[in-house]
């Protein structure tokens, strides 16, 4: 690093990181143009994942900058709260035209973690709307991601992220076995054959519960912080089903899939499973200007639309809710994604990042590798007493191999930016290749 133009490092906290270590051995990122970024001592490395999930476009998209940039000198910010501005309005009608027949009402949050709460509270408030208060029980998934406000924590199911937190988890919430079975599963293409069985875990969960205490059912439908977990075949159908069957609202947490990332506008229409919720987030603005939300279907939106017309449906919003220069970065995102037929470019590149990433099955500590739509995992094997020692090392070596490569545990993912070359993605598995030789 060129240390004579380092900030000092010690003030900022930084989130999900072991910071100790990364002040010790900083990376610092300080550009980035198309599939790269520039670290700050000159070096370009490829974007392996989208920024975290959020860049489809690559970096640098002048039709973004330009349209926060106009947005900034005609209204930098406007309330949303008894006033409105066309670009909300605007952002909204385009997101629905995008979802799911009869998704069609949009509430806006900033982050992924502010929208799943927002669609947990929506369900709660839908139930008692129509005189079901009893349900409150949110049911989410073991190895699940939705966050870090309470609502995403108590539904999820990563231990370590709620371990610290137990007591402020929310009490009515149980958790779905999560669908990852290497041994009947493993190094799958695609949705894995096996699995559907798994979704009848719900059933025991409304035996146990009573369908009358629980409002919703929250899922990624790939689970992606986790390790990019493919739904096997027929589940998230047989959760649909059980769902409807009982009156539980089905919420799918798109933060990582919506908008493209499997090749159909959400993993609702890909997996052709249409929830009642779907949360948004990341890729929406192309990362530029964090941005969030749900897309709730007309039916439970009209159900909240009762009692006196000029009293507030539901008490909930963010004073950002529907910011216009975060609209305006999300109208310009979707208008070049829909221009340049992006989505139809990771449909086709998806055969291609296959092809390359189950070459890597005879690699070195390779374990396993599943993928769908532009985004794979590879697991690495842990070194013996020292779990994510082995990719952190393979994350340090890709650095030096030109590849920005991101790591959970001993999970390397990789999701590279829809604008990526063949070439580009070719390349980045023969580096990848090189890095797990050269780990040991
Ligand atoms: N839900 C899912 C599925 C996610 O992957 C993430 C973030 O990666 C979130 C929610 C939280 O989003 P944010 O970090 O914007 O709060």
């Amino acid at each position: 690093m060129n240390t004579s133009s380092a900030p000092d490092l010690s003030a900022f906290w930084m989130p999900f990181t072991a910071n100790r270590h990364f002040k010790h051995h900083p990376h610092l990122v300080a550009g980035g143009q198309g599939a790269y970024y520039t670290l700050q001592d000159g070096r370009k490395v490829f974007d392996c994942l989208s920024g975290l999930w959020c860049a489809p476009l690559g970096h640098g998209r002048a039709e973004i900058v330009s349209a926060v940039s106009a947005q900034l000198s005609t209204l930098d910010f406007a309330p949303t709260f008894q006033v409105g501005h066309p670009n909300a309005f605007e952002l909204a009608s385009r997101i629905a035209r995008w979802a799911p027949q009869g998704m069609n009402r949009v509430f806006f949050a900033n982050s992924g973690s502010e929208a799943v709460d927002s669609a947990l509270k929506i369900a709660i408030a839908y139930h008692q709307a129509r005189g079901d208060a009893r349900r409150v029980r949110i049911i989410g998934r073991e190895r699940a991601y939705h966050g870090v406000g309470i609502g995403g924590i108590s539904a999820g199911g990563i231990a370590v992220n709620r371990r610290t937190f137990g007591a402020l988890a929310a009490p009515f919430v149980d958790h779905l076995p999560h669908t990852l079975d290497p041994q009947h599963m493993g190094f799958s293409r695609g949705q894995p054959a096996w699995g559907a069985h798994l979704a009848d875990a719900l059933e025991r969960l409304v035996a146990l519960h009573d369908a009358s205490t629980i409002a919703a059912v929250i899922v990624e439908p790939m689970q992606g912080s986790t390790g990019v977990i493919v739904p096997p075949l027929g589940y998230l159908e047989r959760l649909r089903e059980i769902c409807t069957r009982h009156g539980i609202l089905l919420i799918f947490d798109e933060v990582i899939t919506g908008f493209g990332r499997l090749g159909a506008n959400f993993a609702a229409q890909r997996l052709g499973v249409t929830p009642d919720m779907i949360v948004f987030a990341k890729a929406v603005t192309n990362g530029t200007i964090p941005l969030g939300g749900v897309i709730v279907a007309q039916g439970i939106h009209d159900a909240l639309m009762h009692g006196p017309e000029q009293m507030i449906e539901l008490f909930h919003g963010y004073t950002y809710s529907g910011h216009p220069v975060a609209c305006a970065a999300g109208l310009a995102t979707l208008e070049v994604m829909e221009r340049e037929g992006l989505i139809e470019r990771a449909r086709l590149l998806e055969p291609v990042l296959e092809q390359e990433v189950h070459a890597l099955r005879d690699a070195p500590h390779v374990v396993d590798i599943r993928n769908i739509g532009l985004a794979a995992a590879i697991d690495l094997a842990p070194r013996a007493d020292a779990p994510g020692a082995r990719a952190r090392a393979a994350f340090e070596s890709g650095i030096d191999a030109g590849l920005l490569l991101r790591f959970t545990g001993d999970t390397l993912a990789v999701a590279p930016p829809f604008i990526s070359t063949e070439a580009q993605i070719r390349e980045m598995f023969a580096s990848l290749r090189e890095v797990l030789r050269r780990v040991s």
